[in-house]
């Protein structure tokens, strides 16, 4: 069932229906790619691409099928606005469920005819007579584009851990990224390194199926009961009946999330003592033992990391045939754990719950622009763009989910939703002033991010814990320190003002990939 939403409907600065044999290579078939390909269709632009380099879509939720795989945005919000799901079955989708609603929104749009699987991008440069894209495939060959949309998720490529010997062991190694469905977990001895947002998906169902569960806690996270729930069918029923009803769903979820935003965002003291009284409730609620309190009560400012749901998360380290230890482990032998007091633990599997390379600390892969211009030198003190969007000095190339524009409080939809719009208007611009690259100002994507970066100073990212949000130097490069409100109405507008404009030379037509 198709409803656009209310806001696209009534926003008349959505882009408009563009003529134009201009075409468009997006790089990632997940939830950006995909709506980033809608959203050309519904503009009348059908030459577009989409380079993927698995052999399915679906993105972060292809790749990350391990136990217990979930979502901590609620169903309703995490999805398209333009194709809501009345059929739910939780509060809180599970991965098997987001997966199909993928799988089944691409088949929906006839996507999947412009998606070149197991393509994988390893170099791309920008030839500035041609106006047009060049890129390199992991097979050698070469693709070219007038404008290419980068849609490669925040978090694509895990990240194993560095500890001494973690090459040598013999028994099963998984990160919960690359999750082997076919090791059976039962009656074995696991090792779980992590205690972040997959770690606190995957302990409860590792400490089910196995005879012993030893999890690797570094770092306490702050956790927030879960308040997910069964919806039932007859409430499904209604929301298909009454699309309006399940606008009003989305709407107040959307509303209640921007209004917890200042707990997680700020440091200011009075939302930060609000929101760690919540979480250290649920602490005493759910573990009785003082020193097993004190060894899950996190030292930082809550917000600082992600903050956490989890009803299952206490209750699993504190069962049975499980322990927790408080640290990284040591080392690793063939068969065991070394831990920092020199007590060795025999285990069968580890399962790195680790997280990932963060790309928006850097280019997703090699990219020239103008000049030569090496994107990885022009970030060499942490990626910046131009409302996350537009990088100046690489003209005609679009990111999704690029640089601070990570949501802490709210679906990664709400911000890649008003990108999507955003490139929609500049590839319109481009089309009907028949140009051949745009390039966002030096001096305006300066502001914004002396902007950004100023903002950041009074938030819970940079108050002293370490978290992937940072560069080695502290610097955010990934969130967004504000409401989405506020950064939709920054989207709002495509100003041509704010880009260098190079038309197209007449004599010459461009060439299709
Ligand atoms: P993460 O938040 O980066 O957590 C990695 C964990 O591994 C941390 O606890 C870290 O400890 C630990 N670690 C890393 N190296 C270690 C070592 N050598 N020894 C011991 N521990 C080590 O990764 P993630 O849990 O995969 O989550 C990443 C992001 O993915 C989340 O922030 C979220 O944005 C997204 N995600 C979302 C959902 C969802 O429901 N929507 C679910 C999963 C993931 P330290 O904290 O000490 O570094």
């Amino acid at each position: 069932m198709a409803v656009t939403s209310l806001f696209t409907r009534l926003n008349p600065l959505a882009p408009k229906s563009v003529d134009t044999d201009m075409d468009i290579a997006i790089v990632g078939a997940g939830f950006s790619g995909l709506g980033m390909a809608i959203q050309l269709k519904e503009a009348g632009i059908e030459n577009f691409t989409i380079l993927e380099r698995a052999a399915e879509v679906g993105g972060t939720w292809r790749d990350n099928h391990y136990p217990g795989a979930a979502c901590d945005v609620a169903s309703h919000l995490y999805s398209y606005s333009f194709e809501q799901n009345p059929n739910w079955s939780r509060a809180f989708g599970q991965q098997p469920e987001i997966f199909d609603y993928i799988k089944r929104t691409a088949a929906k749009y006839d996507l999947y005819k412009h998606i070149r699987f197991n393509t994988s991008i390893v170099k791309s440069w920008f030839n500035e007579d041609e106006g047009r894209w060049h890129a390199q495939t992991a097979d050698g060959e070469e693709l070219t584009a007038q404008v290419v949309v980068s849609a490669v998720g925040a978090l694509s490529d895990p990240a194993y851990p560095k500890i001494p010997g973690l090459d040598d062991f013999q028994g099963k190694l998984m990160h919960t990224a690359q999750w082997d469905d076919d090791y059976d977990l039962g009656g074995k001895r696991v090792a779980v390194i992590g205690s972040g947002a997959s770690a606190i998906q995957v302990v409860p169902e590792v400490q089910k199926a196995a005879a012993q569960m030893t999890v690797f806690q570094r770092t306490p996270s702050w956790i927030m009961p879960k308040p997910d729930r069964p919806i039932p069918e007859k409430e499904q029923e209604e929301y298909a009946e009454r699309p309006f009803k399940l606008h009003k769903r989305r709407f107040r979820i959307y509303w209640m999330s921007e209004l917890f935003a200042p707990f997680i965002i700020s440091n200011k003291k009075f939302f930060k003592t609000q929101a760690e009284k919540m979480a250290k409730q649920h602490i005493r609620k759910q573990v009785k033992d003082r020193d097993f309190q004190k060894a899950v009560t996190p030292d930082y400012a809550i917000g600082c990391k992600r903050i956490l749901i989890s009803n299952d998360w206490y209750p699993a380290i504190q069962a049975d045939n499980a322990e927790l230890i408080a640290d990284g482990p040591a080392e690793i032998k063939a068969n065991s754990i070394v831990l920092k007091d020199g007590r060795e633990i025999e285990i069968d599997a580890i399962v790195c719950a680790t997280g990932f390379k963060v790309p928006s600390k850097a280019a997703p892969f090699q990219v020239q622009g103008l000049n030569g211009l090496d994107m990885n030198d022009a970030w060499d003190d942490g990626a910046e763009a131009y409302k996350g969007v537009a990088v100046s000095g690489f003209p005609n190339l679009f990111f999704l989910m690029g640089p601070n524009t990570g949501p802490s409080h709210t679906s990664v939809l709400a911000f890649t939703e008003m990108q999507m719009e955003y490139i929609g208007k500049a590839v319109g611009h481009m089309a009907r002033n028949n140009l051949k690259w745009i390039d966002v100002k030096k001096s305006v994507q300066d502001r914004f991010n002396r902007g950004i970066q100023k903002r950041m100073e009074n938030t819970s990212w940079t108050s002293g814990c370490n978290s992937w949000y940072l560069t080695d130097s502290g610097k955010n490069t990934t969130l967004y320190p504000g409401f989405n409100w506020e950064y939709r109405v920054r989207l709002w507008l495509f100003r041509p003002s704010e880009y260098h404009e190079q038309p197209a030379d007449k004599s010459k037509k461009n060439k299709a990939a």
